[in-house]
Protein backbone atom coordinates (compact mmCIF):
# COMPACT_ATOMS: atom_id res chain seq x y z
CA UNK A 1 0.00 0.00 0.00
CA UNK A 2 1.06 3.34 -0.98
CA UNK A 3 2.54 5.59 1.55
CA UNK A 4 0.13 7.50 4.19
CA UNK A 5 2.06 11.03 2.99
CA UNK A 6 0.74 10.85 -0.40
CA UNK A 7 -2.22 12.84 1.21
CA UNK A 8 -0.21 15.81 2.08
CA UNK A 9 -0.27 16.42 -1.55
CA UNK A 10 -3.85 17.68 -2.13
CA UNK A 11 -3.37 20.41 0.93
CA UNK A 12 0.00 21.66 -0.58
CA UNK A 13 -2.29 21.92 -3.94
CA UNK A 14 -4.66 23.92 -2.17
CA UNK A 15 -2.30 26.58 0.11
CA UNK A 16 -0.45 27.14 -3.56
CA UNK A 17 -3.91 28.52 -5.26
CA UNK A 18 -4.97 30.22 -1.93
CA UNK A 19 -1.99 31.89 -2.45
CA UNK A 20 -2.85 32.66 -6.13
CA UNK A 21 -0.14 30.64 -7.46
CA UNK A 22 -0.52 27.53 -10.14
CA UNK A 23 0.36 24.12 -7.95
CA UNK A 24 2.19 22.47 -10.57
CA UNK A 25 2.44 18.41 -10.19
CA UNK A 26 5.71 16.22 -11.68
CA UNK A 27 4.65 13.18 -12.82
CA UNK A 28 7.26 10.61 -14.23
CA UNK A 29 6.04 7.77 -16.38
CA UNK A 30 8.04 4.75 -16.80
CA UNK A 31 8.06 2.79 -13.42
CA UNK A 32 6.32 5.26 -11.55
CA UNK A 33 3.43 6.10 -13.47
CA UNK A 34 3.52 2.93 -15.20
CA UNK A 35 4.74 -0.29 -14.89
CA UNK A 36 7.07 -1.42 -17.76
CA UNK A 37 7.13 -5.32 -16.73
CA UNK A 38 4.19 -6.22 -19.20
CA UNK A 39 6.13 -4.37 -22.03
CA UNK A 40 9.79 -6.80 -20.73
CA UNK A 41 7.30 -9.86 -20.57
CA UNK A 42 6.00 -9.07 -24.04
CA UNK A 43 9.36 -8.54 -25.47
CA UNK A 44 11.14 -11.66 -24.00
CA UNK A 45 8.41 -13.54 -25.18
CA UNK A 46 8.09 -12.31 -28.32
CA UNK A 47 12.08 -13.51 -28.74
CA UNK A 48 11.09 -16.96 -27.19
CA UNK A 49 8.83 -17.69 -29.95
CA UNK A 50 11.48 -16.54 -32.73
CA UNK A 51 14.02 -18.96 -30.77
CA UNK A 52 12.51 -21.16 -29.37
CA UNK A 53 12.79 -23.95 -32.42
CA UNK A 54 16.85 -23.89 -32.23
CA UNK A 55 16.80 -23.47 -28.30
CA UNK A 56 13.90 -25.34 -26.17
CA UNK A 57 15.80 -24.88 -23.32
CA UNK A 58 14.95 -21.18 -23.68
CA UNK A 59 11.42 -22.05 -24.10
CA UNK A 60 11.67 -23.71 -20.67
CA UNK A 61 13.28 -20.98 -18.80
CA UNK A 62 11.40 -18.54 -20.10
CA UNK A 63 8.15 -20.38 -19.24
CA UNK A 64 8.48 -19.76 -15.41
CA UNK A 65 9.47 -15.97 -15.39
CA UNK A 66 6.69 -13.85 -14.53
CA UNK A 67 5.41 -10.47 -14.12
CA UNK A 68 7.34 -10.13 -10.78
CA UNK A 69 10.63 -11.65 -12.25
CA UNK A 70 10.91 -8.43 -14.10
CA UNK A 71 13.72 -6.17 -13.69
CA UNK A 72 15.88 -3.54 -15.44
CA UNK A 73 17.27 -5.60 -18.02
CA UNK A 74 15.19 -8.58 -19.29
CA UNK A 75 18.63 -10.77 -20.70
CA UNK A 76 19.47 -10.71 -16.79
CA UNK A 77 16.18 -11.58 -15.94
CA UNK A 78 16.74 -14.67 -17.91
CA UNK A 79 20.16 -14.64 -16.32
CA UNK A 80 18.93 -15.24 -13.19
CA UNK A 81 16.75 -17.96 -14.05
CA UNK A 82 19.46 -20.14 -15.14
CA UNK A 83 19.84 -19.44 -18.73
CA UNK A 84 23.32 -18.66 -19.54
CA UNK A 85 24.05 -18.78 -23.20
CA UNK A 86 26.27 -15.65 -23.90
CA UNK A 87 25.06 -15.51 -27.40
CA UNK A 88 21.82 -15.70 -27.03
CA UNK A 89 21.36 -13.26 -23.58
CA UNK A 90 23.14 -10.80 -25.93
CA UNK A 91 21.03 -11.38 -29.15
CA UNK A 92 18.04 -10.79 -26.50
CA UNK A 93 19.71 -7.41 -25.89
CA UNK A 94 19.54 -5.89 -28.92
CA UNK A 95 16.20 -7.50 -29.78
CA UNK A 96 15.11 -5.64 -26.47
CA UNK A 97 16.84 -2.52 -27.15
CA UNK A 98 15.30 -2.36 -30.56
CA UNK A 99 11.75 -2.61 -29.24
CA UNK A 100 11.47 -1.31 -25.57
CA UNK A 101 11.34 2.36 -26.85
CA UNK A 102 8.35 2.15 -29.28
CA UNK A 103 5.16 3.50 -29.51
CA UNK A 104 3.19 0.07 -30.51
CA UNK A 105 5.01 -1.56 -27.62
CA UNK A 106 3.96 0.86 -24.99
CA UNK A 107 0.64 -0.51 -25.43
CA UNK A 108 1.35 -2.83 -23.41
CA UNK A 109 2.24 -0.87 -20.20
CA UNK A 110 -0.26 -0.73 -17.04
CA UNK A 111 -0.35 1.91 -14.81
CA UNK A 112 0.53 1.12 -11.47
CA UNK A 113 -1.75 0.47 -8.41
CA UNK A 114 -3.76 3.83 -7.82
CA UNK A 115 -1.78 5.73 -10.08
CA UNK A 116 -4.97 7.57 -12.68
CA UNK A 117 -7.02 8.39 -9.36
CA UNK A 118 -4.22 9.86 -7.77
CA UNK A 119 -3.15 12.16 -10.81
CA UNK A 120 -7.19 12.83 -11.22
CA UNK A 121 -7.17 14.21 -7.77
CA UNK A 122 -4.07 16.36 -8.08
CA UNK A 123 -5.93 17.62 -11.05
CA UNK A 124 -9.57 18.03 -9.57
CA UNK A 125 -7.80 19.84 -6.92
CA UNK A 126 -6.34 22.92 -9.53
CA UNK A 127 -2.95 21.28 -10.17
CA UNK A 128 -1.31 21.25 -13.23
CA UNK A 129 -0.43 17.96 -14.27
CA UNK A 130 3.19 17.97 -15.92
CA UNK A 131 4.04 14.34 -17.37
CA UNK A 132 8.41 14.36 -18.02
CA UNK A 133 9.21 11.68 -19.45
CA UNK A 134 12.03 10.37 -20.82
CA UNK A 135 10.46 8.49 -23.98
CA UNK A 136 11.70 10.12 -26.83
CA UNK A 137 9.97 12.22 -29.65
CA UNK A 138 9.95 10.54 -32.80
CA UNK A 139 9.27 6.88 -31.45
CA UNK A 140 7.15 7.02 -28.40
CA UNK A 141 4.70 9.89 -28.50
CA UNK A 142 2.25 8.68 -30.30
CA UNK A 143 2.31 5.66 -28.39
CA UNK A 144 2.50 7.52 -24.81
CA UNK A 145 -0.61 9.78 -25.44
CA UNK A 146 -2.75 5.85 -26.75
CA UNK A 147 -1.81 4.59 -23.14
CA UNK A 148 -2.13 7.81 -20.71
CA UNK A 149 -5.42 8.33 -22.62
CA UNK A 150 -6.60 4.57 -22.43
CA UNK A 151 -5.87 4.26 -19.05
CA UNK A 152 -7.93 7.01 -18.27
CA UNK A 153 -5.25 9.65 -17.33
CA UNK A 154 -6.13 13.22 -17.27
CA UNK A 155 -4.94 14.98 -20.97
CA UNK A 156 -7.37 16.43 -23.15
CA UNK A 157 -8.96 18.97 -20.77
CA UNK A 158 -6.81 21.67 -19.91
CA UNK A 159 -3.92 21.84 -17.45
CA UNK A 160 -2.38 19.56 -18.53
CA UNK A 161 1.35 19.22 -20.02
CA UNK A 162 3.29 16.14 -21.75
CA UNK A 163 7.33 16.86 -22.31
CA UNK A 164 8.97 14.04 -23.63
CA UNK A 165 12.73 14.03 -24.32
CA UNK A 166 13.75 15.62 -27.82
CA UNK A 167 15.64 13.47 -29.04
CA UNK A 168 16.69 9.45 -28.18
CA UNK A 169 20.32 10.34 -27.59
CA UNK A 170 19.61 13.02 -24.80
CA UNK A 171 20.92 11.73 -21.40
CA UNK A 172 18.05 11.28 -19.44
CA UNK A 173 19.27 13.40 -16.51
CA UNK A 174 20.62 16.11 -18.67
CA UNK A 175 16.58 16.66 -19.73
CA UNK A 176 15.05 16.45 -16.88
CA UNK A 177 17.75 19.07 -15.22
CA UNK A 178 16.42 20.64 -18.50
CA UNK A 179 13.17 20.41 -17.35
CA UNK A 180 13.63 22.24 -14.23
CA UNK A 181 13.72 25.51 -16.21
CA UNK A 182 10.94 24.50 -18.06
CA UNK A 183 9.08 24.02 -14.71
CA UNK A 184 10.18 27.42 -13.79
CA UNK A 185 8.85 29.09 -16.40
CA UNK A 186 5.41 28.68 -15.43
CA UNK A 187 5.79 30.72 -12.14
CA UNK A 188 3.73 28.34 -10.48
CA UNK A 189 4.63 26.57 -7.59
CA UNK A 190 6.14 22.56 -7.58
CA UNK A 191 4.57 21.24 -4.97
CA UNK A 192 5.15 17.46 -5.52
CA UNK A 193 7.13 15.04 -7.62
CA UNK A 194 6.96 12.16 -8.42
CA UNK A 195 10.15 9.93 -9.63
CA UNK A 196 11.17 6.49 -9.81
CA UNK A 197 14.95 6.89 -10.50
CA UNK A 198 16.79 8.20 -6.90
CA UNK A 199 18.83 10.52 -8.91
CA UNK A 200 15.74 12.70 -10.61
CA UNK A 201 14.04 12.64 -7.01
CA UNK A 202 17.11 14.41 -5.37
CA UNK A 203 17.66 16.58 -7.86
CA UNK A 204 13.79 17.61 -7.99
CA UNK A 205 14.62 17.94 -3.97
CA UNK A 206 17.51 20.31 -4.89
CA UNK A 207 15.85 22.54 -7.36
CA UNK A 208 12.32 22.41 -5.16
CA UNK A 209 12.67 22.30 -1.66
CA UNK A 210 9.47 23.51 -0.49
CA UNK A 211 7.76 20.49 -2.31
CA UNK A 212 6.94 16.84 -1.24
CA UNK A 213 9.32 14.50 -3.73
CA UNK A 214 7.93 10.94 -3.71
CA UNK A 215 10.06 8.13 -4.52
CA UNK A 216 8.50 5.14 -6.03
CA UNK A 217 9.78 2.06 -4.79
CA UNK A 218 9.12 -0.51 -8.91
CA UNK A 219 12.52 -0.86 -10.63
CA UNK A 220 15.18 1.55 -11.07
CA UNK A 221 18.50 1.75 -12.88
CA UNK A 222 21.16 -0.63 -11.96
CA UNK A 223 24.36 1.29 -10.07
CA UNK A 224 21.49 4.21 -9.47
CA UNK A 225 22.92 7.18 -6.17
CA UNK A 226 21.22 6.59 -3.07
CA UNK A 227 18.09 7.76 -2.81
CA UNK A 228 17.77 11.22 0.02
CA UNK A 229 16.59 10.71 3.52
CA UNK A 230 14.13 13.18 2.78
CA UNK A 231 12.41 11.77 0.11
CA UNK A 232 9.09 10.31 0.75
CA UNK A 233 8.76 6.28 -0.18
CA UNK A 234 5.96 4.32 -1.90
CA UNK A 235 5.51 1.42 -3.95
CA UNK A 236 2.83 2.69 -5.49
CA UNK A 237 -0.24 5.67 -5.47
CA UNK A 238 -2.89 3.63 -2.96
CA UNK A 239 -4.02 6.40 -1.00
CA UNK A 240 -4.36 4.95 2.77
MG1 LIG B 1 11.05 6.37 -14.72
Amino acid sequence: MGSSRLREIFPRIDAALARDRLPICVFDLDSTLFSTAHRNLAILREFVDEHAAEHPHLADVAERIGLDDMGWNVHEDLRRFGFTETEILSRLKGFWFERFFRDEYLAHDVPVPGAVAFVHACHARGALIYYLTGRHVGGMEVGTVRSLREHGFPFWRGRCVLHLKPSFEMNDSTFKQEAIADLRSYHGEVVATFENEPGNANMFLRAFPGATHVLLETIHSPGAEEGSADLVRSPDFELR
